[in-house]
């Protein structure tokens, strides 16, 4: 989608990444362009941004950008806001240069961009897209009270989920066809810029990006920010060139290792839209690292992220055990009954003090700094498929502590995470065993056989003696 000087026609063609929720042509009356920022949420290397800007410039008309910040997002928490709030005003920088101002106003975002689209007379609305249960319900309520049209960019991913229409079953079902597109789809993305200015004098109202005086007036509590934990465009873009340049050339044979992190710790970031798929797999596989490293993270970045977009599209029980397969669902409740040797409550595995001192790092790592070693996030899971009373409560509970603590959780990596630890999604069935049945086992001595579990508990544990900094 490179649309940098293409007719109206042309742009209005239906295109695997574009979703038509409201049909038809752009108001002849309208007076401008708007294009709703939720899930892409940066000013740079955005394919809805760019359809917007392009649609702006073939009607001659201007392009406005508008966010909805909701107070009640499920489970964000401070931390979860500050870091969307750095990435905001990234975002508004990047698009004052191209040309479109970024209006800011608190409210659900569904009711915000119908708001600003009348304001303005919007002739047409771009969005973005976002799988999730409450970003498929905002864009619904849009496409219902809009009068103009309404088009959704898939700008997250790097092949279009809408390829993908059924289930998919398991990373070996959908490598093979992402594979056979991605030359088609992974194409650098141009930043055009609007060549009709938006009239100073007709900015509609909207909030100032002072992150301290917002995160005061949206009232949001929870889980403390986290030092050093920064959101936005900039940052992501420091984050890809450490990667490349320190970390990349010993991915394939060092990413499970979590003391130091050899993995790009972009999750957050892609979680925001702070950066896309598209940039980083690009700048990887022109980085000259070697061929093995650039395979093994093409495939997490984008066959297993995909993987876990087309599992949050495509079954609507994304995080309840009900929607994984129906072979975990029977073997964990022929064991659900198993006497448990140890029960923890919800407390004390929030409070990180169960017995185990490596899960206790675990989750001590997640409290303070927001984040977990892959690794470690596969053990921490099955450990409370194993602690609590049946797999139920286990399951809501590894959802809630995922989604409440990690930084890039309420994603669909984390749904599929949750999933694949305790309900099987995308494995296979592995040897009985109590309590799990059939779902794959992680112990202790397997992860201290694997891993230098004695430096990372001693890292966890300076972590927390300097207040949740690393250095
Ligand atoms: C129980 C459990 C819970 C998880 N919760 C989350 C979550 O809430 N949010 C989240 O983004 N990821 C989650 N993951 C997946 C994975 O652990 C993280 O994406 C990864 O640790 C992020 O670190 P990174 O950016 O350094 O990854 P890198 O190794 O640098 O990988 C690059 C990108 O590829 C994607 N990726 C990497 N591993 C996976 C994977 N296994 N599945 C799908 N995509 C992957 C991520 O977008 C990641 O940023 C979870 C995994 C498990 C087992």
């Amino acid at each position: 989608m490179q649309f940098v000087m293409a007719t109206l026609e042309s742009l209005l063609k239906p295109h695997p990444r574009v979703r038509v929720l409201r049909d038809g042509p752009p108001d002849p009356e309208g007076e401008c362009v708007v294009h709703w920022m939720q899930r892409a949420q940066r000013g740079h290397e955005n394919a809805a941004l760019n359809l917007a800007i392009a649609l702006g410039n073939a009607l001659r008309k201007p392009i406005l950008s508008v966010f909805g910040l909701t107070p009640s997002y499920p489970q964000a928490q401070r931390r979860h806001y500050r870091f969307l709030l750095e990435g905001l005003v990234d975002a508004r920088q990047a698009l004052a240069a191209r040309g479109v101002p970024l209006v800011v106003r608190l409210g659900s975002p569904s009711e915000v961009v119908c708001a600003v689209a009348r304001e303005v007379r919007a002739a047409i609305v771009v969005g973005d897209e976002n799988p999730l249960r409450i970003g498929e319900q905002w864009r619904r309520e849009v496409a219902e009270r809009l009068s103009v049209p309404l088009r959704l960019v898939d700008a997250d991913v790097v092949v279009p989920t809408s390829l993908f229409p059924k289930q998919e079953y398991a990373a070996r079902t959908i490598r093979p066809k992402i594979h056979r597109v991605l030359n088609e789809f992974l194409r650098p993305l141009p930043d055009p810029a609007a060549q009709v200015q938006w009239p100073s004098e007709r900015l509609p109202a909207g909030e100032d990006l002072d992150i301290a005086g917002l995160l005061d007036r949206l009232g949001v509590g929870g889980a403390s920010e986290v030092a050093g934990y920064i959101g936005g465009w900039t940052e992501a873009q420091r984050r890809l060139k450490r990667f490349i340049a320190d970390r990349l050339p010993q991915y394939a044979s060092g990413r499970n290792q979590p003391v130091p992190y050899r993995t790009s710790e972009l999750s957050a970031h892609l979680h925001f839209g702070h950066i896309g798929p598209t940039t980083i797999a690009l700048a990887v596989r022109s980085s000259g690292a070697p061929p093995e490293s650039v395979e093994a993270f093409l495939e997490e970045l984008i066959v297993r992220r995909e993987l876990a977009i087309n599992f949050v599209a495509r079954n609507r029980d994304y995080d309840r055990l009900a929607g994984c397969p129906a072979w975990g669902r029977a073997t964990l409740s022929k064991h659900a009954s198993d006497p448990r040797p140890v029960v923890y409550s919800e407390q004390q595995l929030e409070a990180a003090q169960t017995g185990d001192p490596i899960w206790n790092a675990a989750q001590k790592e997640m409290l303070l700094t927001g984040r977990m070693h892959n690794y470690l996030r596969m053990y921490w899971a099955k450990k409370i498929l194993e602690w609590t009373p049946d797999p139920e409560t286990a399951y809501g509970l590894a959802v809630r502590l995922n989604d409440t603590y990690f930084m890039d959780g309420r994603d669909p990596n984390g749904y599929v995470g949750v999933a694949w630890a305790i309900g099987g999604l995308h494995d296979r069935p592995w040897s009985e065993r109590p309590i799990f049945g059939t779902i794959r086992y992680m112990s202790a001595s397997g992860i201290r056989r694997k891993l230098d579990i004695e430096a990372y508990i001693r890292w966890v544990a300076e972590i927390e003696r300097r207040g949740g900094r690393e250095h």
